[in-house]
């Protein structure tokens, strides 16, 4: 497959500064970061591609390499370069640091763990779990109390993985550091990469004689019920992630986090766009020309609205504040009422010749104003406000 242009993968100009390349980067593996696009091979190719670009382009001699020669300074077929056999711990141990700025909106996203140093064994894997919720609830907001199967520390070695202390010794190949280094001279020069060691899988110690609860691992099955908070306005998809309550990590690595996924039910008569809500309002043709007060259902309980005489099918009554909080900000999204004048489809032979009476009034001929013609202007109504 043809190699696509590394300034077009990361969408900045031939010129651009370090600091916008570094943005632009940032931007798009957010955006195909595996936690948020799970078993999606697709996002996982864009996130190694853009790794790749990243590399050579926040290399000041690299770039300079690549701007003069292309894709070929990259050593092609001669496996020079790293590019495509990039693992995704590799992209986290070289580039961690872009995502681990403290405070960063970015952060919940990677785990802590993820992008900085290894520390002990291996990180326990996420867990995922989808929560429905009701309109209801995601108006107020909810506490939320969920039993979650998963591994945890074992409890008969306290997660070492040994039979007892004696049972250890520091791992002879990364000499207790958990970490090997890999360093190869290549066209681009020097690459150095560091990865968990083969033989200890980066707990920087061999065991001699294994607990025979977890057989080495660290870890048993059980279950946890974990309590969270979820905020009010959150919507369909919305993923939350909980620090460390994931499966635990293998002989006394980083838990893994738990990422709790929003799912929407949905509400018997109102619907949600965005922070508003919607309602579907059917009027008898006789109230909507005689006007009439109707009580209309919302979240918070029953509202009264007045209908005016003459109301047109099509016409939007607004509840201003009756929608949905919003996560990032204050202020509430309005309830929006739509009109549906009702036309009867049974009639007795009375109400018939009722309605052949008033067929032919004056007044009951269609005579639309512009601001009253149909489908284009209601939708510029609701758009507009
Ligand atoms: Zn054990
Ligand atoms: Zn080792």
């Amino acid at each position: 497959m043809a190699k696509r242009d590394y300034y077009d993968i990361l969408g900045v100009d031939k010129g651009a500064e370090q600091d916008v390349i570094k943005k632009a980067y940032r931007k798009i593996a957010l955006k195909y970061h595996p936690d948020r696009n799970p078993d999606n091979p697709e996002a996982e190719d864009k996130f190694k591609e853009a790794a790749e670009a990243y590399e050579v382009l926040s290399d000041a001699d690299k770039r300079a390499r690549y701007d003069r020669f292309g894709h070929a300074a990259m050593g092609n077929g001669g496996g020079g370069f790293r590019g495509e056999g990039m693992t995704m711990d590799d992209i986290f141990s070289q580039f961690g640091d872009i995502f681990g700025d403290s405070g960063s909106p970015f952060e919940s996203f990677f785990g802590g763990s993820r992008g900085g140093r290894r520390q002990g064994g291996e990180r326990g894997s996420n867990i995922r779990i989808k929560v429905a919720l009701s309109l209801d609830e995601i108006a107020e907001g909810v506490k939320k109390k969920i039993k979650v199967k998963k591994s945890i520390s074992c409890n008969t070695c306290g997660g070492s993985g040994a039979k007892n202390a004696a049972a250890k010794q520091t791992c002879q190949t990364c000499g207790g550091a958990g970490m090997v280094r890999q360093v190869r001279n290549t066209f681009l020069g020097t690459m150095q990469t560091t990865t968990a060691c083969p033989n200890c899988g980066g707990s920087g110690e061999m065991i001699t004689d294994k607990c025979t609860t977890c057989r080495g691992n660290g870890t048993e099955q059980s279950s946890e019920t974990i309590e969270f908070d979820i905020p009010a306005g959150v919507e369909n998809g919305m993923q939350l992630s909980l620090r460390g309550k994931g499966n635990a990590g293998k002989r006394g690595g980083p838990n893994g986090d738990l990422l709790v996924i929003i799912e929407e039910k949905e509400h018997d008569f109102l619907k949600r766009d965005g922070q508003n809500l919607l309602y579907d309002l059917y009027l008898n043709f006789a109230d909507a020309a005689l006007g009439t007060q109707i009580e209309v259902p919302t979240l918070s309980g029953k509202v009264k609205i007045k209908i005016p005489s003459g109301t047109q099918s099509g016409k939007i009554f607004r509840l201003k504040g009756k929608g949905l909080p919003s996560v990032q900000s204050y202020g509430s999204g309005d309830q929006l009422i739509y009109v549906n004048i009702w036309t009867p489809k049974k009639l007795s032979s009375k109400e018939k010749d009722i309605l052949e009476q008033l067929r032919d009034l004056p007044n009951l001929q269609p005579q639309p104003s512009k601001a009253e013609k149909g489908f284009f202007e209601k939708m510029k109504e609701y758009f507009n406000n």
